[in-house]
């Protein structure tokens, strides 16, 4: 790939790349070429392409051989428009080099300011300031920085000395060092690098610039970058660019900052500028939450009661500007921004623009408003919220009555509420987490390296940084709860405490956090379930009016049902009776049922199920009013109904009137090595024709009584389980219709009624043709089809799968997101030879792909009629079909 063009200026008003080129610039990089355009002030610089990421990687981490004088001709023209040259011992440009990806991953990557600092320009620089303080404040940053990132040395050694420095000589804050102190340090500094390295260290800015050009490029590969990339779906070919600006600095005194600014509030969604400063700060000091941000705006400051002088009092011309560039940039770009900015001087500088990160609540009600600003249309709202992000609004929140014992109060970083034992590191929490118990993690501050273990736990807690330090940002998209900033706490990570006044917590005791108040509560303290917004229900409204798929629920209960119904659920699609007997009351004749030996003892056993069953039904059908319901016939995996304990065995024999063990000896007659491919579906029903004609029979008996009721007409839906083709079905279809026969004549009412199948095997999908000569509507069981189709048992599948997904065999986990070139290629055959006997078959899927996004794309490019999912994914589902008809639109537009 010699003779590319590799880097991209941009600046003055001007550049040569533009928003649309993310791919090639990464986002960061585009949007700065963006605003230049718009004649935004943002200091000028370039970037080298994602392009030269993906051959550095390609060719032994080697450049291509015309990038250094791309870059040389960059800096010149960054020279000329700054009035400073790069590496000129008198008149030096100073510049910044950072990461930025096509998709945002804050704080995964490395990043070096301050470049082209040596013994001879911060000479130059205090001489052209007049601040030799902070001349040599910034050469040791950029010595620690650079040393770090480039050069591998662990940065606690620069710290140490500083600390050891600042005891020495009596003093408390970095700020009471003076230009002769941060001198000496810096000399220190140096030592530390030659120490570590043998190497002095490098002075020459061409060699800095270029070792900081590697690292970056070599920070796409770090664990860290690595499991961001995992988490989010975001493909190690895509590379990350490079940025190279002119630094513009925050740190010369009290008229200069730095800052992040959103152009709305990205936890609640309301249209006000937010944000934090520093005055007299580097970008990393905001984002590393050393400091404790300053609020932007007057009513920020007050609402949080803070002392501290907001932007807008301290700095209100540089205030009045970020205000000007924020409106220009949300109409510009149609969508909430996170800003960052430098204020040198009193003169304010763009850093950066992206869309910003936004709880769901955020996401719903920026998008329902800038709809109703007119600024986008109700199908662009539609998909401006990310449906799997709903799940954020149906969490737990702590239940108002619940008694809150407040150990301390934080920062309310991201909302939701969680409770769980304190651990205070990522990796006690992950192997927390795999015992299966609940942790939220305690730190003094999370870093990239904490992802992990803020994936495993619950919710998050730190004890410094704002509402934009890693841990806040982080959590909000995960959509954990977090409350950041709790200044109060002490932790102490060796004896493994946290401190409040009298109060020490250790690992393992339960602590609650409520990250919509930003409180730390003692103990664990009772939930409920959140009410939903009326944004939630404008959206859901233009989402049902453009999908065509219908979205029914998985549910069995009253009270599945009805949670399913409020959810928006247009039918049940999926009942599954064998989960109506696991009830105290219920297991004992379902097992009977199951172990008898004889006819007669089914039938009575049977005969006991029966009002059960009909009371089910009816209730299900009177909370459904009419709406369809799909009732499937038996299908207990065996295994999960035998007795297992001493006790159970001789409770159930007692009511067999047999002795144990005769009723040992029966279930272990029934004992099956793969249960999950053994006496399930309808081979009970085949085997036993009455256990699906009691069934058949509760349903329609329910249906006459539930429509009479009711006065609304019940269509039941009876499915007949893992089919493998149609003499099964047709054997158990005939049984089903003789009893629908005799209900009719005995109430003698009209009854109307369905029978169909579910398509689980492949061996039903491959004989589609014929069963739907017979089945009036297919329902796919993707969760029984992946694990017959890929020969992965769904019970064992976690020992290993993991491994799978990791080395990249399976780009998701099949049992998650259907696997559309096995499975799915044999769904879509099913439903194409379902047609031809069948021309309007009815066609659902039930797996738990019904409930996920991407799965939800595919159903509806195959055309499927209707997806079922568990009540509480049923928003996720409507939202997610809603986008996937607009993507189909699109898709036939273009
Ligand atoms: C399926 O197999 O996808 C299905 C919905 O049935 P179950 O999960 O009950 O086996
Ligand atoms: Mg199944």
């Amino acid at each position: 790939m010699a003779g590319g063009k590799w880097v991209y200026t941009f600046g003055d008003g001007k550049a040569e790349g533009e928003a649309g080129m993310k791919n090639l610039l990464g986002g960061k990089g585009a949007n700065l070429a963006e605003m230049s355009n718009l004649g935004l002030p943002v200091p000028p610089g370039f970037t080298i392409t994602t392009e030269v990421c993906t051959h550095y990687y390609d060719n032994g981490k080697n450049f291509p051989a015309d990038l250094a004088g791309q870059v040389k001709v960059a800096l010149a023209e960054m020279g000329r428009l700054t009035g400073k040259i790069f590496g000129d011992p008198a008149n030096p440009l100073l510049v910044s080099v950072r990461s930025g990806a096509r998709a945002s991953m804050p704080g995964m990557m490395d990043t070096v300011l301050n470049l082209g600092l040596n013994d001879v320009t911060v000479e130059a620089v205090a001489k052209a300031s007049g601040d030799a303080r902070f001349a040599w404040d910034s050469y040791r940053r950029f010595i620690t920085m650079y040393s770090n990132v480039v050069l591998d040395v662990d940065h606690g050694h620069f710290e140490e000395a500083l600390e050891d420095y600042k005891e020495r000589k009596g003093l408390h804050l970095d700020t009471d060092l003076s230009a002769d102190d941060w001198k000496v340090l810096v000399g220190r500094y140096k030592d530390i690098v030659k120490k570590a390295l043998g190497a002095e260290f490098p002075q020459e800015p061409q060699e800095q610039l270029w070792g900081a050009v590697g690292a970056v490029f070599s920070s796409w590969m770090n664990a860290r970058a690595i499991k961001y990339r995992e988490l989010n779906n975001i493909p190690a070919s895509w590379g990350t660019a490079v940025n190279v600006q002119s630094m513009v600095f925050g740190n010369m005194g009290e008229t200069s900052a730095t800052g992040v600014a959103f152009t709305r509030n990205p936890s609640t969604g309301e249209n006000a500028l937010y944000g934090e400063f520093l005055i007299n700060a580097q970008g990393e000091d905001v984002v590393a939450g050393i400091r404790t941000p300053q609020d932007i705006t007057e009513v920020a400051r007050q609402a949080a009661g803070s002392d501290k002088p907001s932007m807008e009092k301290a700095m209100p011309a540089a205030y009045a500007e970020l205000c000007r560039i924020y409106g220009i940039l949300e109409k510009h770009y149609r969508d909430m921004q996170d800003m960052e900015f430098t204020i040198q001087e009193g003169k304010l500088w763009m850093l950066q623009t992206r869309s910003g990160k936004r709880t769901a609540k955020a996401a719903l009600r920026i998008a329902v408003d800038l709809a109703q600003e007119g600024l986008i249309g109700e199908e662009e709202a539609v998909g401006r919220v990310e449906p799997g992000a709903l799940e954020q609004l149906l969490h737990p929140a702590i239940d108002p009555k619940a008694e809150r014992r407040v150990l301390t109060t934080g920062l309310p970083a991201s909302p939701g509420a969680a409770a769980g034992e304190i651990v205070f590191n990522s990796d006690d929490a992950e192997a927390a987490r795999k015992t299966g118990r609940k942790v939220i993690l305690v730190r003094v501050e999370t870093s990239p390296e904490d992802i992990h273990g803020m994936h495993a736990a619950e919710g998050i807690l730190t004890t410094r940084g704002g509402m934009t330090s890693h841990a806040a940002v982080v959590a909000r998209g995960m959509g954990k709860p977090c409350v950041s900033g709790a200044g109060q706490i002490r932790v102490d990570y060796a004896k493994g405490t946290m401190t409040v006044g009298p109060t020490t917590l250790r690992a393992g005791d339960f602590i609650t956090i409520d990250g919509t108040l930003g409180q730390v509560l003692l103990g664990e303290v009772k939930m409920q379930q959140p009410e939903l917004s009326g944004d939630f229900g404008i959206l859901m409204g233009w989402a049902d009016k453009v999908r065509r798929l219908k979205v029914r629920a998985n549910a069995e209960t009253p009270r599945d049902a009805r949670a399913a119904r409020d959810f928006g659920a247009e039918g049940i699609g999926l009942c599954r009776t064998e989960h109506m007997f696991f009830d105290e009351d219920r297991i004992l004749p379902m097992r009977e049922m199951i172990l008898a030996s004889d006819d007669k003892g089914r039938r009575d056993a049977l005969a006991k199920l029966l009002p059960m069953q009909r009371q089910d039904f009816v209730e299900l059908f009177t909370i459904m009013q009419g709406l369809p319901v799909t009732i499937r016939l038996l299908d207990p995996p065996l295994h999960e109904f035998l007795p297992h304990t001493e006790e159970e065995v001789a409770e159930v024999a007692r009511a067999m009137a047999v002795t144990p063990d005769v009723l040992r000896r029966r279930a272990a007659e029934l004992h099956e090595f793969n249960p999950m491919l053994g006496f399930r579906g309808c081979r009970l029903a085949v085997a036993y024709p009455e256990i699906a004609e009691m069934q058949a029979r509760a349903i329609f008996e329910a249906a006459v009584i539930s429509a009479r009721e009711t006065g609304k007409p019940v269509i039941p839906e009876v499915m007949v389980p893992l089919v493998m083709g149609v003499a099964e079905f047709d054997l158990v279809k005939a049984r089903i219709d003789a009893m629908a026969k005799a209900v009719i004549s005995e109430s003698k009412t009209e009854l109307t009624y369905q029978v169909g199948t579910m398509i689980e095997l492949p061996r039903a999908a491959l004989r589609a043709e014929e069963i739907a000569r017979s089945a009036e509507f297919f329902s796919f069981g993707t969760n029984d089809l992946t694990q017959t189709t890929l020969g992965i048992s769904r019970d064992d599948a976690g020992s290993f799968l993991g491994s799978y997904t990791a080395k990249g065999i399976l780009e998701f986990d099949p049992f998650v997101t259907i696997d559309q070139e096995g499975v799915g290629e044999l769904v879509k055959l099913a439903v194409e030879r379902g047609r031809r006997s069948r021309p309007r078959i009815k066609l659902g899927i039930c797996g738990e792909h019904g409930g996920d996004p991407a799965s939800i794309g595919f159903c509806e490019s195959i055309g499927l009629d209707y997806v079922s999912c568990s009540p509480f994914r049923v928003p996720i589902a409507r939202l997610a079909a809603a986008q996937a008809a607009l993507g189909a639109i699109k898709a036939k537009d273009a």
